[in-house]
């Protein structure tokens, strides 16, 4: 009985996504390297395609990365409102961006932390980033949460076993549910975040 039961979910799974085919959209995503911060390219890129592959589960493909080291004085090394605000006026990227960071002056201290439009009314300059210190654990895992955090415009957590959105970041946790996929489609797009 229990086969069955299990069988007939995983036929209902596999057509509900059969029978709604989604369109897949695009990333460009600049990533934002600080010299000197303890990240190094090969860190980058191993946390980037982690996370690329993570998202993909919305049908969102990773289209292109831009990465740019940048020499910065020692006052914009670490995340602060006031530090990104003048970090993004002196170096303007295209967005989302991710900021790989040294550290944080943000209390409580994050290792990572995202800045959507509901989250920045008070700090627009800094709308749809990431910022990612260099102790981040997982930084792939970490990179797919605070960017599906950008996407979706939301600062919700998910109670979900093995969940994306759990509020600790952890090799198991790496699923999107359909609904928040939706959202993070939806309102990416919307916010021309996604093509
Ligand atoms: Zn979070």
């Amino acid at each position: 009985m229990r086969v069955r039961l299990f069988t007939g979910l995983a036929c209902a799974a596999l057509a509900c996504c059969a029978a709604v085919p989604q369109p897949r959209l695009t990333l460009h995503l600049t990533v934002v390297m600080l010299e000197g911060s303890g990240w190094t390219r090969e860190r980058a890129d191993v946390a980037v395609r982690e996370a690329a592959t993570i998202l993909a589960q919305c049908g969102v493909t990773l289209e292109r990365v831009d990465l740019l080291a940048i020499a910065v004085p020692p006052d914009l090394m670490d995340f602060s409102t006031p530090a990104a605000r003048e970090l993004s006026r002196v170096h303007p990227v295209a967005r989302p961006a991710v900021y790989l960071v040294r550290d944080t002056r943000s209390r409580p201290a994050f290792d990572a932390e995202a800045v959507g439009r509901g989250n920045s009314r008070t700090r627009p300059e800094i709308a749809d980033t990431v910022w990612m210190t260099a102790a981040a654990r997982d930084p792939g895992i970490a990179l797919a949460h605070e960017l599906a955090h950008v996407l979706m415009d939301s600062g919700e957590h998910s109670e979900a076993a093995g969940n994306l959105m759990r509020g600790e970041t952890s090799a198991r946790n790496t699923s999107l549910s359909a609904r928040q996929c939706a959202r993070l489609r939806d309102t990416g797009s919307a916010n021309g975040l996604l093509k």
